[in-house]
């Protein structure tokens, strides 16, 4: 008998070579292949007989008798098309298969068989023919069908592994495995207070659904064990999230800052403007934090340019008053230098010598000593810099209060990892991706939600149109205008991958071209990220004064950036670009109050399907929620988040959340009263994570950090 935890080479069919392959995959034991879930369902049931079939008509499941079958080669080199003779009692067809020179031993004459397919008119127009009908051979008339006469589950090709393949080989495991094997993690009274299946049977109704089900509701993952595969994830997450702020709360005593009337006017005294309500209300929510004991850990979500970082600085004041460090964190180099950039211009006008400094990977070793040094004695008393902040070296003085911005960049170790240099300090988290509050709770569970729901006044709404080659010529008019009334623009260019040299050549000349020919009375400059630290500074600082009229650049920009004077946002190959993507890089834009233009250019080669919808919704609306939601359906979450180091991509049910809140809400309480219910309970809920196994291990480890 197999066992949840065996290894996939002892499934019968699969060798070790394979199982390596799988095993690298992340895919280890037979209970890691259940939990490679189908994507989605192809309904076989239909039965017909030959006699009705007709040419165009649905996909049917066949049971036929093999009446002669044999291999025709073809005068094309190793081109095989193996042929057989269908029949039941209603008639004959013919059926063909390309290169698949082995079915001559699948199907030999007097074999019975299962087919699935599509009847169209054979090239004579006068007979119908099966084309790569997929088949099941069953001598035995009572054994049920993997491949044919069910509902068959489809799934995303796993390395070599056919769909087929996989279909195979999970109805054999399904089989063969042992009940008792498979270990139950939901609590028996939890599961069954709301009705969910046993894992097993969950597992097996999920990979062959029975008869009855329904397509719509399979496709949309509601039948009752795709509901409960789903529950049992989001419990298990859910536990390791009400533990870890059990830590927060209970064990660790956090710091208490004083936030005394006085410095609250000197701070606002800071501000170049009034606060929005909603940064007003968000300044409150973070304020009862960094007052109380317990370790501030806060998400705050604010559309691009909703002024989230003056937020950010006016917490790391008050840290900074009350002699502790702040450091704020950023995806980019130029984000951190023009933050520093930013900061310093504000602390002079405030006349006080709080110090910041910046910490970048590109600084000379002499300098980047100094800088270590200033930290480690704590006269710096702001920090600021990308994930450079969180290498070994870097020893705080006495960090009070981390601010990671832009946290969709960030891997939740990462975050660890740098709250984990101070004494328990206080964290806020912001993103400009603005995550259905759902989701939030579920990925983020341990955070507090803030949001800034409301964009400073003055700003003007942004025209975003879609443009083809085409209308280049009338595009970079536009842009000549723009710069004519002293504005400026930007022109992204897609790099596929920063460290690829042929796009980094393809943007170089692409800029180079645009100087000589489009605007030879202008300046064009080229920003991107291989360029070192202080020439990125230099082109940016460039812009940022008027000295450079067209930058064009590879999303380096796209996050944070602030030129208020630019008012032209070009999109090159905007096709190629996710929904979040092209609405922060829209945000670059239409930061003041003369109207903003972004022009999304799509490519020659034509878009997809998927694409259209894209630049029709950026057409459509600029409310970043409703783009979040719309990058979340057409995407999924893993891929919004950034996966691979999110362990997002090992969550499967993620995307039921948004569409079952109740689901997720049933399994927070149920998750919650288990760890708090009782004497106990946290000891059982530690148990349940710590008997989950392989992939599962995995899947939860974005709970058990960070
Ligand atoms: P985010 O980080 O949320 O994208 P920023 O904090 O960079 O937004 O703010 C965007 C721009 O709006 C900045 O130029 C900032 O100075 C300005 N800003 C922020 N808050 C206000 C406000 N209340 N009134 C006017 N301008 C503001
Ligand atoms: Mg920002």
């Amino acid at each position: 008998m197999l066992k949840a935890d065996s290894a996939l080479c002892s499934v019968p069919g699969v060798g070790p070579r394979r199982a390596a392959a799988l095993e690298k995959l992340g895919v280890g034991t037979v209970e890691d292949l259940l939990y490679v879930l189908p994507f989605r369902y192809e309904d076989r049931r239909a039965f017909a007989r030959i006699g009705e079939l007709r040419p165009g008509g649905r996909e049917m499941t066949l049971a036929v008798h093999v009446e002669s079958s044999r291999l025709i080669r073809t005068r094309r080199r190793g081109f095989t098309i193996f042929e057989a003779r269908l029949k039941d009692e209603s008639g004959s067809i013919r059926a063909v298969w390309y290169n698949q020179p082995y079915l001559q031993r699948v199907f030999p004459a007097g074999r019975r068989a299962v087919v699935f397919g599509r009847a169209s008119v054979d090239r004579y127009g006068t007979n119908l023919v099966l084309e790569n009908p997929d088949h099941e051979i069953q001598d035995d008339q009572d054994a049920e069908g993997i491949h044919t006469g069910r509902i068959v589950p489809v799934y995303r090709k796993l390395g070599e592994w056919t769909s087929r393949m996989q279909r195979t080989l999970v109805f054999r495991v399904l089989e063969g495995l042992a009940a008792a094997s498979v270990p139950e993690p939901v609590p028996h009274e939890i599961g069954s207070r709301h009705g969910f299946l046993p894992r097993l049977e969950a597992l097996r109704q999920t990979h062959f659904p029975p008869a009855h089900a329904g397509l719509d509701a399979l496709a949309e993952r509601r039948t009752l064990g795709q509901r409960s595969l789903a529950f049992e994830e989001i419990f298990l997450l859910q536990i390791g999230l009400a533990l870890r702020r059990v830590g927060f709360h209970e064990e660790a005593r956090g710091i208490s800052y004083a936030v005394p009337d006085a410095l609250r006017t000197r701070l606002a005294r800071v501000l170049p403007f009034r606060l929005t309500q909603a940064q007003k209300r968000v300044l409150r929510e973070i304020r009862e934090d960094l007052e109380s004991p317990h370790p501030m850990g806060r998400l705050l979500q604010g559309d691009v340019g909703s002024g989230k970082t003056i937020v950010a600085l006016l917490a790391m004041l008050v840290a900074v008053e009350n002699g502790y460090q702040a450091a704020l964190m950023v995806p980019t180099e130029i984000l951190a230098e023009q933050h520093f950039r930013s900061l310093s211009q504000l602390l002079r006008r405030e006349g006080t010598d709080y110090r910041p400094v910046l910490l970048s990977g590109s600084l000379r070793s002499a300098r980047r000593k100094e800088v270590l040094e200033e930290i480690g004695s704590g006269r710096a008393q702001i920090v600021l810099g990308t994930h450079a902040l969180f290498e070994p070296q870097v020893r705080f003085h006495r960090l009070g209060l981390v601010v990671v911005d832009e946290q969709h960049r960030f891997g939740v170790l990462q975050r660890a990892a740098l709250a984990g240099k101070g004494e328990r300090p206080d964290v806020l988290v912001m993103t400009a991706t603005p995550i259905p509050r759902s989701l939030a709770l579920t990925v983020y569970g341990d955070l507090e939600l803030s949001v800034i729901d409301e964009l400073p006044p003055g700003r003007t709404p942004i025209r975003t149109v879609v443009r083809g080659e085409a209308e280049r010529k009338r595009v970079y008019e536009g842009v000549r205008t723009a710069i004519s009334r002293g504005q400026q623009a930007y022109v992204v260019v897609p790099l596929v991958e920063e460290t690829e040299k042929t796009d980094l050549k393809a943007a170089t000349a692409f800029a180079g071209k645009l100087q000589a020919e489009v605007f030879p009375d202008r300046n064009v400059g080229l920003v991107h990220g291989r360029l070192r630290g202080e020439e990125k500074d230099e082109v940016m600082r460039a812009f940022a004064d008027g000295r450079i009229h067209v930058l064009v650049a590879t999303t380096v920009i796209e996050v944070g950036v602030d030129v208020a004077n630019a008012t032209v946002m070009v999109v090159e190959h905007a096709e190629r670009f996710g929904l979040s993507q092209l609405h922060q890089l829209r945000g670059r834009v239409g930061r003041g109050s003369t109207r903003s233009y972004c022009v999304l250019m799509v490519g020659e080669d034509g878009v997809g399907r998927d694409a259209r919808e894209r630049l029709r919704i950026m057409e459509e609306t600029s409310d970043g929620f409703r783009i979040a939601e719309k990058d979340l359906e057409l995407r999924g979450p893993g891929a919004v988040f950034g996966t691979q180091q999110h362990g997002l991509s090992d969550l499967q049910f993620l995307a039921l959340v948004l569409k079952d809140p109740a689901l997720l809400d049933a399994a927070r309480a149920e998750a919650h009263d288990l760890v708090h219910g009782g004497p106990g309970g946290q000891a059982r809920a530690r148990r349940i994570l710590g008997s989950l196994r392989g992939a599962w291990r995995r899947r939860i480890r974005l709970a058990e950090v960070g």
